[in-house]
């Protein structure tokens, strides 16, 4: 399967992906790709799923990322980020709910089980979790990971008849909320930070 990014070039780079899992590799057509055989700049965006830079005539990242699953190159891409450089979301994907139905490369590579679900009580929830599996297949209990978008927020009060209210609603300056098992919970305004955030939270996972 092939792949053309556009580098610093006049042509674009190109791009072999052969074998998969253990056997799978990526070779890159740029300089450094080709001297040194180590993973170059190229192979790690597009493992990233990083694709702003891709040509027309290029084979699909869905398939590409199915063959890299569970292979050293994606273990190399994740352990080594490019600088500066955030993940986007894969194309289609911009909220919590179109993140899930459009599906994305870069969890699907993980051995994570992506889950969502939608609140409608006080205010409005949507929620992506990931999942860890047992060895039977069975899913860990709690998420590994999670990505919500929180409408509004507000403190809990108890009221003199003991029963439970809010005060304090309103909407959230920052709705999108990134937690996960060990780590600390963190907040975002924007949809693609907080993509961002994620992914980098689960490429730090052991
Ligand atoms: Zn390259």
């Amino acid at each position: 399967m092939l792949f053309y990014v556009q580098g610093s070039g006049k042509t674009p780079y190109e791009l072999k992906a052969t074998g998969a899992g253990e056997t799978f590799y990526l070779a890159c057509s740029c300089p450094a790709g080709r001297k040194t055989g180590k993973q170059c700049k190229h192979a790690r965006a597009l493992l990233m799923g990083e694709v702003t830079a891709l040509q027309e005539g290029s084979g699909d990242l869905v398939e590409l990322a199915k063959l890299a699953a569970g292979s050293s190159a994606i273990a190399e891409a994740m352990d080594r980020p490019l600088e500066k450089m955030p993940h986007r979301p894969p194309e289609g994907a911009s909220c919590v709910k179109s993140l899930y139905e459009v599906g994305c490369p870069l969890i699907d590579a993980t051995d994570l089980t992506p889950q969502y679900s939608e609140e409608g009580g006080d205010w409005k929830v949507r929620r992506l979790t990931l999942h860890e599996r047992w060895r039977n297949g069975n899913l860990k209990k709690g998420a590994a990971f999670e990505l919500t978008w929180e409408e509004m927020s507000g403190d809990v009060v108890v009221q003199a008849d003991g029963s439970l209210a809010y005060e304090n609603v309103k909407p959230r300056a920052r709705p999108y909320v990134v937690r996960g098992k060990s780590m600390q919970t963190v907040t975002r305004k924007k949809f693609e930070d907080a993509y961002d955030f994620l992914i980098k939270a689960m490429a730090k996972r052991g």
